[in-house]
């Protein structure tokens, strides 16, 4: 099963370059940051976009954000192995720059058909650019650690964790929000058996 599941997950890939998706991006970044992890994760991560040590390294989350989110995850006993990690846009924006609307959408049907394959128990979208992708009608101050349902699927909208790097009075309200993810995971877990 994860076998196939990663096999899909690498067609998915393979179909970004194949279709030359964002060719301005392409150009300026170094590789496709696609995603990685655990193609059969219960919990699926979805950032912003690759930063400056992702596209070297063509890995989500490897840099300063990418170590804070390992934290948070380790002191909620899940490691970064067991769970899912992806982006809203797979290429580099230059100067880590803002997703532009028209790049979401171009990357819009990848993230759709990588959500389908590893079938996630539960859905974190991880800050503003990606909340207003999975769930656009609602805020991330405003409903950051309230789990919601939408289309069948469980999401848990979260901080980005970046903006602990800037602020670091948030890294607190991190900390508490990722601390829902076992329980919730428990939770749901137990409804769709
Ligand atoms: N920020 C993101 O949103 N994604 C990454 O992969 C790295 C930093």
């Amino acid at each position: 099963m994860a076998d196939d599941k990663e096999q899909q997950l690498k067609d998915i890939a393979a179909q970004i370059l194949k279709d030359k998706v964002c060719p301005d991006l392409a150009a300026g970044a170094t590789q496709l940051v696609p995603g990685e992890g655990n193609p059969d994760a219960q919990i699926l991560f979805i950032g912003e976009a690759p930063g400056k040590e992702e596209d070297k390294q063509g890995r989500p989350f490897v840099g300063a954000a990418g170590k804070l989110l390992e934290s948070m995850l380790e002191g909620t006993g899940l490691s970064r192995e067991a769970v899912f990690i992806t982006n809203i846009v797979k290429y580099r924006p230059p100067n880590n720059r803002d997703p532009l609307p028209a790049e979401i959408d171009a990357f819009l049907p990848y993230l759709k058909q990588q959500i389908e394959v590893i079938d996630p128990t539960l859905i974190v979208p991880l800050g503003r650019h990606s909340l207003s992708v999975l769930l656009p009608e609602l805020k991330i101050s405003q409903c950051h650690g309230q789990p919601k349902q939408k289309n069948g699927r469980h999401f848990l909208p979260l901080y980005h964790p970046a903006v602990a790097l800037y602020d670091n009075s948030m890294k607190q309200t991190l900390v508490e929000d990722f601390a829902i993810i076992p329980p919730l995971l428990k939770k749901i877990t137990k409804q769709v058996k």
